[in-house]
């Protein structure tokens, strides 16, 4: 067993870090909450079918990053590498879209990529989708609902909000072919990569991270000059709509999709803080993915947040948030019967005070070593049960520190049984729950 260890890329969340994962979760699901959207929970695995008709043959993701294996049937599966295309499915398969649908999941995604600082291979995203609704009020909603978001989490100064349109299918290809004539004419300066995509997804060297690459770029056609009328209007709105809002943003125009069903909107949340793995959050329109995926077309909006990259952020930058105290109470008992009277009344604690956290000594020892083990909790009161207190039904209420975490004199005192609570309520009167 000594040398059997979580596979590269697939990391442990321990203790100290997982405050910061339900801070996240608990905000993303109380905001998202207030603006009407339903939480979806949906397999980690699906048909590699799903991903290829989706994301598409020519993408990274499905070129090089897919964790795909044949079950025992034969049939060829796939880890979900990003969760819209199963939510496309979902919503499919039950009927939801029919309607204006606002969903949105959280959840482990899988891809075969290069683990380093905000990337690993096994990582989490929430993702946020609405379907049926064409206009740019919808995008702007997602767009503010980020914003309160980055807000609520103490997070907005460090993440900057880019936006673009990539235009209709039609006019995309226009600009496909334009680029291309460019580029041919360049190829020897091109990096590998960029050369490579130049036939297959050229629109995916407008992100190439190579200087020479971007270089080249300044001089090629620009995608702006290639929008439809809609795209065009559309995007004014979004940008008026978002200036209303007093949401900042940068027009960037060389933010794509590689994707052939993204069209119009596009957007990233990008930090300075993170290095190479500035993105935190990515979306875009995609009307034409459920018609690609075999419905009717129902028009579509949605990002995707990576849930590492946010809570680096939020170490770095974001609230400070001390873990959960480890305990406000330890109790200790010494002898069978104190036990039995040291459970009981723990547990109608536990009813009176649910907001305490009671750590119940277990494991016997003298009741010297027990209180050691009460100190060492961090407890601000230990609980004591012996003989006497068994005898009198009453504990020994014992403050080990002060609220400010200074050690206390020895302030001890023997309170009845039925008196407890009222005495720790008084007790952690002062403001136990700001520790957080
Ligand atoms: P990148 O350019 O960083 O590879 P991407 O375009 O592949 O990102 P998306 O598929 O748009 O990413 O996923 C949305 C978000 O999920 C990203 O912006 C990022 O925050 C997060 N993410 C994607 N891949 C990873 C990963 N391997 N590890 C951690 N987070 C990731
Ligand atoms: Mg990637």
């Amino acid at each position: 067993m000594s040398n059997i260890r979580a596979i590269r890329g697939m990391n442990d969340i321990l203790p100290g870090e997982t405050p910061y994962w339900q801070f996240l979760e608990q905000t993303v699901s109380r905001v998202l909450g207030s603006y009407g959207y339903a939480e979806v929970r949906l397999p980690v695995v699906e048909q590699t079918e799903l991903f290829r008709r989706s994301i598409g043959e020519v993408t990274d993701i499905v070129e090089k990053e897919m964790y795909s294996f044949d079950d025992r049937n034969g049939e060829s599966l796939t880890l979900r590498p990003e969760g819209t295309a199963g939510c496309v499915r979902a919503a499919m398969q039950h009927g939801l879209l029919n309607t204006v649908q606002r969903l949105w999941y959280a959840g482990p995604m899988f891809r075969y990529e290069r683990p380093q600082k905000g990337r690993q291979r096994q990582f989490h995203q929430i993702g946020v989708e609405s379907f049926g609704v064409a206009s740019a009020d919808m995008d702007a909603e997602l767009i503010v609902l980020c914003a309160r978001l980055w807000r609520e989490l103490g997070i907005a100064d460090s993440v900057q909000l880019q936006i673009n349109s990539i235009g209709s299918p039609a006019s995309r290809r226009a600009f496909r072919d334009a680029l291309v004539h460019y580029l041919e004419q360049h190829v020897d300066a091109l990096d590998a990569d960029s050369q490579r995509r130049l036939h297959s997804n050229p629109l995916r060297i407008l992100d190439s991270k190579n200087a020479d690459t971007q270089a080249l770029l300044d001089a090629a056609p620009a995608l702006v000059d290639y929008l439809d009328d809609e795209s065009r209007t559309d995007f004014a709105q979004l940008c008026d709509l978002l200036q209303a809002a007093g949401v900042p943003y940068v027009i960037d125009t060389r933010l794509v999709r590689g994707l052939d069903y993204y069209n119009k909107t596009v957007f990233e949340w990008v930090t300075q803080s993170l290095g190479a793995q500035g993105t935190v959050c990515a979306g875009g329109r995609y009307d034409g993915l459920v018609a690609q995926m075999g419905g009717r077309a129902v028009p579509a909006v949605g990002f995707a947040m990576g849930m590492e990259r946010l809570v680096l952020l939020l170490r770095e930058r974001g609230k400070p948030r001390a873990a959960a105290p480890a305990a406000h109470i330890y109790a200790v008992a010494a002898g069978r019967a104190a036990q039995r009277a040291a459970l009981t009344a723990v547990e109608t604690l536990r009813d009176e005070l649910p907001q305490l956290v009671i750590v119940q000594h277990t494991g016997g020892g003298s009741l010297r070593s027990q209180m050691k083990k009460a100190d060492k909790s961090g407890a601000r009161v230990a609980l004591i049960w012996g003989e006497e207190e068994v005898t009198s039904a009453s504990v020994t209420v014992k403050r080990l520190r002060e609220a400010s975490g200074e050690t206390a004199g020895a302030a001890q005192r023997r309170v009845p049984a039925r008196e407890l609570a009222a005495t720790l309520c008084a007790e952690f009167a002062d403001g136990q729950s700001d520790e957080g």
